[in-house]
């Protein structure tokens, strides 16, 4: 008799993997999931290896954000797990679904603490920060541990989701055959939440008894993919619509319904408020404060019913999928049913006619050295007949400058701090989305959020990506001139040369000190799909401490700490 073919469960994770449609991971090599990472390449899997798990974990949410698909990420056990779990949390709050897959350790010696190498418990520490936490004990598990994964990921409300694999399970050997039958395709892991029908005529009927309404779209309403659905949506009812950071390009920044530019005037009037895909949190400001009018009414459209009144009574909630939903929108709404007074219509045109001019003025004078509004109008012009390049930005000013001045004319263009207002998935984000898309990237970040991820620059260099990062150079954190004997706890050594990090990689370096030859720079660096660092010399007094948020920082009175 012959002996029985083995497989094991290094090869019974890729089989799962591949057999659901998985063919990135994102990740750092080392004990106990070298082989696996080796194995996974060498089967045709595309493996970017980074320096840090957390910008791995990065990569991995944002490729679950593009695609719609859970993003891969696996690292090494205790240390390099708890590295990849900020990107974990990270993916969950922001609703991205990522599986961060990690090596553990002998689980005997784990559980009774007697000092393993990496000793950690990794599944309990990974279940307060993740939509769900899995391990896998048996390589006959392996199958179902990883379709639990994926439907956890991307059912309802996307989030991240951790899978451990003791290096016990990765080594065991099964029988192929019983391998093989192990395995799971998932059917529909995503299934579509048909919302009832009721809850869209009373959402259609709030509309359409408003006056002034406002459609407010978020990154939800952006991963669903509904691009056609809310744009015609948009477009039948003329409801002037606000987008969140993330939704700008869902429909163009310079769609004339855009009432961006009148965005705080929009909000205060507005009677009835339709929120797609956006929460009320702290983005804005709960729905409540000066911003909001207290009698505005609320028509709420998202995938997880205990969002719904959350913050403000919501008097419409629509609980489904948003291309459910705006579909059902569409079928249901009868011609002519809602339309917004044209004295709201005048009232945001004349406010953004005001806004704008306002900020051209801001936009268009040249100082020396360049502030964030001259320097983001440069990198602006260089993008303007490159709509599909992907726009990565974080730090405090560099993101709120760049939210108002970059526009964003497709979906899902725009990649930033988001739900945390978190600082370090620039160049994580960024890989993610030039691998996932194989589309130019330019990264805009603070000189501060860049040093979170800098290092993986190797990262962009060694796999060769079309990743242009623009650091706009303050010397600190929010800005570089507070003076003292010490170094400030916000700043940084005077006229740092980033550009010539990348040089030690073979990437380009620039480094520029006006406006000009910063256009210059960022178009000839996306035109040439090249990965390049433009050390971008800004004001060290232009910045802002806390940006736009101060309202959220304490101060001390006490101390001359202010
Ligand atoms: P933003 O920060 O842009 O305002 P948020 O991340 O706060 O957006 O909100 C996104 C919302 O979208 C979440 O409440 C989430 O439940 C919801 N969501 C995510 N995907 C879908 C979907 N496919 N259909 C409906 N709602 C969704
Ligand atoms: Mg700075």
């Amino acid at each position: 008799m012959n002996a029985p073919t083995l497989t094991d469960g290094f090869h019974l994770v890729t089989d799962a993997l591949r057999l659901n449609g998985i063919d990135t991971i994102y990740g750092v090599a080392g004990i106990p999931i070298t082989d696996l990472a080796r194995l996974a390449q060498s089967q045709g899997f595309r493996y970017i290896g980074f320096r840090h798990e957390q910008s791995a974990g990065n990569a991995a949410a944002i490729a679950g954000y593009l695609t719609q698909k859970p993003g891969v990420c696996l690292t090494v056990s205790a240390p390099g797990f708890l590295n990849g779990l900020v990107a974990l949390a990270n993916a969950t709050t922001n609703c991205f679904p990522m599986i961060l897959i990690s090596g553990s350790s002998d689980r005997a010696i784990v559980d009774l603490q007697q000092g393993d190498y990496e000793e950690l418990d990794q599944m309990n520490a990974a279940l307060p920060y993740a939509k769900a936490a899995y391990r896998i004990n048996r390589p006959q598990d392996i199958g179902i541990g990883v379709a639990r994964a994926i439907h956890a990921a991307v059912s309802g409300r996307p989030g991240g989701v951790y899978l451990d694999l003791t290096a016990e399970v990765l080594g065991a050997t099964l029988d192929a055959a019983v391998g093989k039958e192990s395995l799971i395709k998932v059917v529909d892991p995503a299934p579509s939440q048909i919302p009832a029908p009721e809850s869209i005529k009373r959402a259609l009927d709030l509309l359409a008894s408003a006056q002034r309404p406002l459609i407010l779209l978020g990154k939800g309403a952006a991963y669903a993919q509904a691009d056609k659905e809310i744009r015609s949506f948009v477009e039948t009812t003329g409801i002037p619509f606000l987008p969140m950071s993330m939704a700008k390009g869902l429909l163009p920044d310079n769609h004339h319904q855009s009432a961006a530019a009148a965005r705080s005037f929009a909000i205060g009037q507005a009677d009835v408020v339709m929120l797609v895909g956006a929460r009320l949190n702290w983005l804005l400001s709960h729905g409540k404060g000066p911003l909001w009018s207290q009698t505005t009414r609320f028509v709420q459209v998202d995938i997880s019913p205990t969002e719904i009144d959350s913050n403000r009574a919501i008097a419409a909630p629509v609980v489904g999928d948003i291309k459910s939903a705006m579909s059902a929108f569409l079928a249901m709404l009868k011609p002519g049913q809602i339309r917004p007074n044209s004295a709201w219509i005048d009232a945001i045109g004349e406010r953004k006619k005001v806004n704008i001019e306002r900020m051209a003025a801001r936009l268009n004078a040249d100082p020396s050295p360049m502030n964030f509004s001259s320097a983001l109008r440069a990198v602006r012009n260089a993008l303007t007949d490159k709509p599909d390049v992907y726009i990565v930005n974080e730090g405090a000013n560099t993101l709120d400058f760049g939210r108002n001045i970059i526009d964003m004319y497709e979906p899902r263009k725009r990649l930033d701090s988001g739900t945390w207002g978190v600082m370090g998935i620039g160049m994580g984000y960024a890989i993610g989305a030039a691998v996932e898309s194989g589309k130019p990237v330019v990264a805009i970040e603070g000189d501060s959020a860049f040093g979170f991820s800098g290092m993986e620059i190797e990262t962009i260099c060694r796999y060769k990506l079309p990743i242009t990062t623009v650091i706009f150079n303050n010397n600190g954190i929010y800005r570089g001139d507070e003076s003292g004997n010490e170094p400030s706890p916000t700043g940084f050594i005077n006229g740092a040369r980033y550009d010539k990090m990348i040089d030690a990689f073979g990437g380009k370096g620039y480094h520029v000190t006006d406006t000009v030859s910063l256009q210059k720079a960022v178009k000839e660096s996306v035109e040439q799909g090249i990965s390049s660092l433009i050390n971008c010399v800004i004001d060290p007094t232009a910045g802002t401490e806390s940006g736009h948020i101060q309202s959220l920082n304490p101060k001390s009175g006490l101390t001359n700490a202010s």
